[in-house]
C-alpha cells in the first residue's frame, strides 16, 4: 500500500505522462511544489515498489503496474471532483477532493460513484440544482444548521 504522499506522487507522473515524452524531477517538483531532494526520496520508494523505472539522470517511465494503478488515482480523483460539483458544493473542489481521496475506502469510492451515476440521472439532479453561497464571514456550522 502507497502512502497518500506516495499516491500523489504516482497520480501526477501518470498525468505528465499522458501529454509529455520526457518526464524529469522538475516537471514534478514544479506541479506538486515541493522540493528536488522529495521528489527523487519519492521516486526512489516508487521504484522499488515497482512502479516506475527510475535512475538518477535518467527519465522516468512508467511500469505497467504503475501505469494501471497511475490511471486509477486519476481517475478517483476527477470522479470526487464530478461528485462534489454536482452536489453543488461550494467548497474549493480540488482542495476537498483531494482530502477526501486517500482516507476514504475503496468501498465508500465505489459508493460514491454509484451514487454519483444516480445523481446525474435526470429527475435527480434538479433537486441539487441550487444551494445558497455559504457566508464567508459566518463560522461553518451556522451552514449547516439547518440539518
Ligand atoms: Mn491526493
Amino acid at each position: 500500500m502507497l502512502s497518500p504522499s506516495l499516491e500523489d506522487y504516482l497520480e501526477e507522473i501518470y498525468r505528465l505522462s499522458l501529454w509529455k515524452d520526457k518526464i524529469r524531477v522538475t516537471d514534478i517538483a514544479n506541479q506538486l511544489n515541493v522540493s528536488l531532494p522529495s521528489v527523487v526520496n519519492a521516486l526512489k520508494k516508487l521504484n522499488n515498489e515497482n512502479y516506475i523505472c527510475y535512475e538518477p539522470h535518467s527519465e522516468i517511465t512508467l511500469t505497467r503496474e504503475g501505469k494501471k494503478l497511475g490511471k486509477l488515482l486519476v481517475k478517483r480523483n476527477a470522479m470526487l471532483q464530478d461528485f462534489l460539483k454536482t452536489i453543488n458544493s461550494n467548497c474549493d473542489i480540488a482542495k476537498e477532493a483531494e482530502a477526501m481521496e486517500h482516507y476514504l475506502s475503496s468501498s465508500t469510492i465505489l459508493a460514491i460513484e454509484r451514487l454519483l451515476k444516480f445523481l446525474k440521472s435526470k429527475p435527480i439532479k434538479s433537486m441539487f440544482a441550487q444551494q445558497n453561497k455559504p457566508n464567508a464571514k459566518k463560522h461553518w456550522s451556522k451552514d449547516i444548521e439547518s440539518l
